[in-house]
């Protein structure tokens, strides 16, 4: 499950898949919103080239900077999705309040 999401947010950066259609089924309505909200965060589009948007290197193409993020930040995207799924967890129970 964790590769799935790693391999999810690097394709979904650099553009392997495209985010407005993307969807999953082994993912919840959360995960799969936590997952574009990083995949948007995690690359860098500058001139045609991209850069790393967690450590800056580059300029990469498209598939030098989706083996990148697989290689050096699998760790980071995990952390950074689950955050991401606390975030809009806790978003969506205070609208559930009003
Ligand atoms: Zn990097």
């Amino acid at each position: 499950m964790e590769a799935r999401i790693i391999e999810y947010v690097a394709r979904l950066a650099v553009g392997f898949e495209d985010i407005d259609s993307f969807n999953s089924p082994i993912l919840s309505r959360v995960y799969l919103e936590a997952v574009k909200n990083v995949a948007l965060r995690v690359a860098v589009e500058r001139g045609g080239v991209y850069y790393c948007g967690i450590c800056g290197r580059g300029p990469y193409r498209r598939k030098g900077l989706y083996l990148h993020l697989k290689r050096m930040h699998g760790e980071e995207i995990l952390d950074l999705v689950s955050e991401e799924v606390r975030r809009i967890s806790s978003l969506a129970k205070r609208r559930g309040k009003v």
